[in-house]
């Protein structure tokens, strides 16, 4: 595995430092957000993180572990087709989205904006059960490639167009377990295909 790594993109310190920074960021926008509806932090139970599998795991574990209020996490998980693959185009629900979001203060978590259709997919399905209020939170932010007109409330980094794995992120299905976020070598990703970051998968998530 380690010989598959170009180089470190962004490395484990730089990580779990912008993973507390933006937990503090959201946690006090949350008390904010719990005051504004008459909710006191410890004794809501109004927030409901809903994380999109498969690669926002290892943020999201991280994430809560510096939000000191009372929360529940709802899992969605979303295929993404690139758009070479044959079966479809952009993101798709893989079961349904939990409907108890009404009224709550609802955070969805990914690990990469990249073209943007997982995210305003999940965020419009949120939208229609009138939660109070609808946040959205990457641990990355790939701009270069934005297809929905979107942008995260909280990015932990912005990256350039490359692909990246590790902390999460998979290359068809593997390297989730690297504690860095990392480039692959060309050799292994694909890269100097057409399309880098949609080469190799064609179901990601
Ligand atoms: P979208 O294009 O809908 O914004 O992102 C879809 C999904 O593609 C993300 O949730 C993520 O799982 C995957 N993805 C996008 N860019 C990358 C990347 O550079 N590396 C990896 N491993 N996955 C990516
Ligand atoms: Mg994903």
């Amino acid at each position: 595995m380690q010989a598959d790594i170009d180089r470190v993109v962004i490395d484990r310190g730089q990580i779990a430092r912008r993973v507390e920074a933006m937990a503090r960021e959201l946690a006090a926008d949350l008390e904010h957000d719990l005051r504004a509806t008459g909710h006191a932090p410890d004794e809501s139970g109004q927030i409901v993180l809903v994380p999109i599998l498969t690669g926002s795991l290892v943020f999201v574990a991280d994430l809560i572990r510096h939000l000191p209020m009372k929360l529940s996490l709802e899992l969605v998980a979303v295929s993404s087709y690139p758009g070479q693959a044959t079966q479809s185009k952009g993101a798709k629900m893989r079961g349904e989205l939990p409907q108890n979001l009404r009224g709550k203060h609802v955070v969805v978590i990914d690990d990469i904006l990249d073209s943007g259709r997982t995210l305003a997919l999940v965020k419009h399905l949120v939208q229609e059960q009138a939660p109070a209020t609808i946040r959205t939170c990457v641990l990355l932010d790939k701009p270069a490639r934005r297809e929905a007109p979107l942008r995260a409330d909280y990015v932990g980094f912005e990256i350039e167009d490359l692909f990246v794995v590790g902390y999460g992120l998979d290359f068809d299905g593997f390297y989730r377990n690297l504690p860095d976020i990392v480039a692959l070598r060309s050799e292994v990703s694909g890269a100097g295909d057409a399309n880098p970051a949609t080469a190799g998968t064609a179901d990601r998530c």
